[in-house]
């Protein structure tokens, strides 16, 4: 058990937090949401329409035990098409603050929290660590570029952007960092990272505790304000995206004193200004594109990951459905976290696996690390030979220096 979380009492009395009344006692028992989870009508899975009912009639102790809590993927597909507009994202997470309460919460997921709030990172990697990881990319970059003063830069205090990586990219995908500083090289501006802070998730908003969102969210503030930054820049991660990007003020009180932006929407907003060229015929090929929940449905963020993505290829393929109505990879909500639900997110990813083949293209790109690491292991799974990568990513293959 975590030893911040709080217990609540009645998850009816607790939808009021993050902008969301309390309206889960107008539900009509339609059953549109439960037409729209592809993961119940999939093979078992979450039941929208019973969630909020028990919700509803206050069977908190019935909610807890049904497993369904942690089963959600929280991406909202169900909201979407609720008469209503009963949020699934808030009854689910309240539900789970409850559930902690009861000491039901997945095991890499407490202790993903834990290092989080110790070390300023899920993967508890420390402040010596970052800044020996991060110095050693950089030596590399710079090698990799033929210029002693291209860099991977930490702590610079005044610099215009602070790059908050995804904590992948700290670990198992150095070359997406890599690939990150090539793009902040091509714009010619000052930019940093901070060795107080290296993480752009934040899984207190995936359990549903504000307390420690907000813990988390402060911790991202600090030391961004202390170095005086222009812009936050994110790296690729759905939820951190729709935290950071919408939520922030809501939770640390108060506006931040810096801009927030992702980076595939800083190197678009660069590109539209003529200040970083891309050569698609590096990718001779239709890629088709993958909207992440958080950031399309749950931010409304559609079109700057497609219009940078068609800038580095031979054209953007859409899944269908999409963008409002896209399906979720089968990896939202913290279920890729845990580490036991791999056979599981083979099933819940089995719609979006029949998207991907669907589309005919060998190549797919996403905004989200973690919706890439779930498409890759589909695309694995179900044999589909597709090869997925982030739009970002992609977008630093197709520099023009
Ligand atoms: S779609 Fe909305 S109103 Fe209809 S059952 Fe689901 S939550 Fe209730
Ligand atoms: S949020 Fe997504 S996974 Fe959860 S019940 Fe709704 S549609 Fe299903």
């Amino acid at each position: 058990m975590v030893a911040t979380i709080n217990t609540h009492s009645n998850l009816s009395n607790l939808l009021n937090h993050l902008s969301q009344k309390d309206n889960i006692s107008e539900c009509l028992t339609c059953g549109a949401c439960n037409s729209r989870c592809t993961w119940f009508a999939g093979q078992g899975g979450p039941i929208p329409r019973q969630m909020v009912r028990m919700a509803a009639l206050g069977l908190d102790e019935k909610l807890v035990k049904s497993g369904m809590l942690w089963d959600c993927l929280i991406c909202n597909r169900c909201t979407q098409g609720c008469p209503m507009g009963i949020a699934m994202d808030v009854v689910v997470r309240r539900g789970r603050s409850l559930a902690i309460a009861a000491g039901k919460i997945p095991f890499d997921i407490e202790k993903g929290i834990k290092s989080r709030l110790e070390t300023g990172d899920v993967n508890g990697l420390t402040r010596e660590e970052f800044v020996e990881t991060v110095e050693w990319v950089s030596e590399e970059f710079a090698d990799e570029m033929e210029d002693p003063n291209a860099t991977i830069p930490h702590d610079i205090p005044g610099s215009k952007f602070l790059y908050l990586p995804n904590p992948r990219e700290l670990r198992i995908n150095l070359l997406h960092l890599t690939a990150m500083g090539k793009l902040f090289y091509a714009m010619e501006e000052t930019w940093t990272m901070s060795s107080f802070h290296t993480d752009v998730t934040n899984w207190g908003y995936f359990v549903g505790k504000d307390d420690i969102a907000q813990r988390i969210a402060r911790m991202v503030v600090a030391p961004a304000e202390k170095l005086g930054i222009e812009t936050l820049v994110l790296s690729e991660c759905g939820h951190g995206y729709h935290v950071l990007k919408f939520l922030l003020p809501e939770l640390i009180g108060r506006k931040p004193a810096f801009n927030v932006m992702s980076i595939p929407e800083l190197t678009l907003e660069y590109a539209k200004k003529g200040l970083l060229k891309f050569d698609p015929t590096i990718h001779p090929h239709k890629i088709a594109y993958h909207d992440p929940c958080n950031i399309a449905r749950k931010s409304g963020s559609y079109d700057a990951p497609r219009e940078l993505l068609a800038l580095c290829c031979d054209g953007v393929v859409e899944l269908t459905p999409n963008r409002a109505d896209g399906v979720c990879c089968g990896g939202g909500g913290g279920i890729l976290q845990d580490s036991t639900s791999t056979k599981k997110r083979m099933i819940t990813g089995r719609p979006k696996a029949d998207q991907m083949k669907a589309t005919g293209c060998d190549h797919l790109a996403t905004a989200c690390l973690s919706c890439h690491r779930q498409l890759d292991e589909l695309s694995t799974h179900f044999q589909l030979g597709i090869k997925v990568d982030t739009v970002a990513y992609l977008a630093s293959q197709s520099l023009v220096l």
